[in-house]
């Protein structure tokens, strides 16, 4: 089988749609197309036909392009199964139980609830891509607007599982932002103080962090690592539950 092609479209001002296109069957997917033009743009350039949209949430940063490709290229929509609701056009409804069979691949999909109710990732194991959405971002993670932090730390929780060699393809650019706060909570972090570096040199350039992966996510981002104890001493809470010391670094990310 061979590797998928993932290419990535930037949409609005800080969101990231993603091509997915598997040369041996011609199928082609955009992840969370924010807006038709780019993603169109994107095909056109390397000469792809679309068959499918992948919708992580309903958010319209990530689904306003659904109606319109849509109409375009007749691709089927694909999201998650129990937001029908509120996922524009969608066509199939998919779930941990349900997973998204598209050609030749069996695409794994994770339930990660907490910044909607109804988040979802879509997991490619075979060519190590998963698509995290708002969930988790490069050294973040999403706002909690329809969960609580033990919910959210749970959806963590079930990324962390993902081999450290996963590519982590999120939503958005928020990278070197998040890079600012995560010094401050955990100062000490080498892996951290490097990343930062690499990140503020990439981004004075111009270009993408993303993707990410597992394991460096694992080693830097401070809401997966609620047992650091560096972290743990900065919060005043060294004997706190993981939950609540990743509830304390969402709240203070939140007012930084
Ligand atoms: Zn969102
Ligand atoms: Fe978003």
């Amino acid at each position: 089988m061979a590797m998928l092609e993932i290419v990535l479209v930037p949409c609005l001002s800080d969101n990231y749609a993603y091509l997915v296109h598997d040369r041996e069957t011609g199928l082609c997917a955009v992840v969370d197309p924010s807006e038709e033009a780019p993603v169109s743009a994107a095909l056109q350039k390397h000469g792809w036909t679309l068959t499918h949209i992948l919708n992580t949430h309903h958010h319209w940063d990530h689904t306003g392009g659904n109606a319109a490709l849509k109409e375009k290229t007749g691709a089927k929509v694909v999201g998650p199964g129990n937001d029908r609701e509120r996922i524009p056009a969608i066509d199939i409804g998919v779930s941990e139980a349900a997973p998204f069979v598209w050609g030749t691949r069996k695409v794994r999909v994770l339930e990660i609830p907490a910044h909607t109710k109804s988040h979802i990732a879509f997991v490619f194991d075979e060519d190590k891509a998963a698509f995290t959405g708002d969930t988790l971002f490069a050294m973040g993670c999403g706002r909690l607007f329809e969960g609580t932090p033990a919910m959210m730390w749970q959806s963590l929780s079930k990324l962390m599982t993902l081999p450290d060699d996963m590519r982590i393809y999120c939503g958005h650019e928020y990278t070197l932002s998040n890079a600012r706060f995560a010094v401050t909570v955990e100062p000490g972090n080498k892996a951290l103080q490097a990343r930062l570096k690499d990140v503020e040199t990439t981004r004075a350039k111009g270009e993408p962090t993303i993707p990410s992966n597992m394991g460096i996510e694992k080693q830097t981002n401070p809401f997966l690592r609620a047992n650091s104890p560096e972290i743990r001493k900065v919060l005043g809470l060294e004997d706190a539950s993981d939950t609540d010391v990743f509830a304390e670094v969402r709240h203070r990310k939140d007012n930084f």
